[in-house]
């Protein structure tokens, strides 16, 4: 698997709008953060999230077609360029790969797994997608699935990747983590875990991670800042939970204007323990796995 990390910042981004601190003046482009969002490239083309940005992501990272979106929750960070999907859901004009899996579901649109609350919350914020009008288009065409059916026992399956969807709390919100394996021709499996926007994961979501991955290669995971948060983990708990994982590489995600990338990077080496390895994200990052 390919996955590139479209954005790793807080909801107002990096740089602050009219924000004159030193990280939001600086001239490393790791301090350059767009909204949280991910893009598998291979072997699948699968988004986790559509931030504001998501057309700049989009064109910046050269995506050129979707097999289906995954929303982690309904916060404007993640959600509110869900409209941009719209080039990517009329496939038989822009597409020119066929879509060969099982949910290129004809006529009802590109796939979009979440949970209900944020199936709900994307019925009411983005109403006109749903809403039968007479004629013109300008509005993308969504197969909103509840990724509940969705477990342990019966993956989301889509051109050799299984991706279960993993329950996370947000403050007192319910979201979603994402596990993602690809399951390789000589039968082994690696995995990514994209935990963003959490305070905390429940200890069936933990055994839900252990027992379901392959070989844990990335975990990218909410990890705002120093201070604890309510609804986010700071960097130590988030090294905690990450650290119960086994995995080969940590990754801090949704970081805010308060540190600077070199910054967090020293301060982390400090804080790990038992030899994990943990770095904070940036945009562009490229795993594999
Ligand atoms: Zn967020
Ligand atoms: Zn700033
Ligand atoms: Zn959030």
């Amino acid at each position: 698997m390919k996955m590139i990390l479209m954005g790793t910042g807080t909801s107002h981004g990096v740089p602050v709008i009219g924000c004159n601190c030193s990280v939001c003046n600086s001239k490393d482009p790791h301090d350059t953060r767009y909204r949280c969002s991910a893009y598998l490239k291979e072997p699948a083309s699968i988004v986790i999230d559509t931030g504001p940005e998501f057309r700049l992501q989009a064109l910046k990272f050269g995506i050129k077609r979707i097999d289906a979106v995954l929303i982690t929750h309904s916060h404007a960070d993640h959600l509110n360029g869900l409209d941009d999907i719209r080039v990517f859901s009329h496939t038989e004009a822009v597409d020119p790969y066929p879509t060969m899996n099982a949910y290129a579901t004809e006529g009802k649109g590109k796939p979009v797994f979440a949970n209900s609350n944020t199936i709900t919350d994307i019925k009411n914020r983005f109403d006109y997608i749903f809403t039968p009008v007479k004629e013109g288009g300008g509005k993308p065409k969504l197969d909103l699935i509840d990724c509940a059916s969705y477990g342990a026992d019966n993956p989301i399956r889509i051109k050799g990747v299984e991706i279960i969807p993993i329950p996370l709390l947000h403050g007192s919100l319910k979201d979603s983590g994402w596990l993602l394996t690809e399951i390789k021709s000589d039968g082994s499996r690696h995995s990514i875990a994209y935990l963003t926007d959490c305070s905390c994961v429940p200890e069936a979501s933990v055994r839900l991670l252990k027992e379901n991955c392959g070989i844990m290669e990335h975990v990218v995971i909410d990890g705002l800042r120093i201070k604890p948060h309510s609804t986010h983990f700071s960097f130590d708990q988030a090294i905690s939970v990450a650290e119960r994982l086994s995995p080969n590489q940590v990754w801090l995600t949704h970081l805010t204007h308060d540190m600077s990338h070199e910054a967090v990077r020293s301060y982390v080496k400090d804080l790990v323990r038992n030899s994990l390895s943990v770095e904070p994200a940036y945009d562009g990052l490229e795993l594999e796995a």
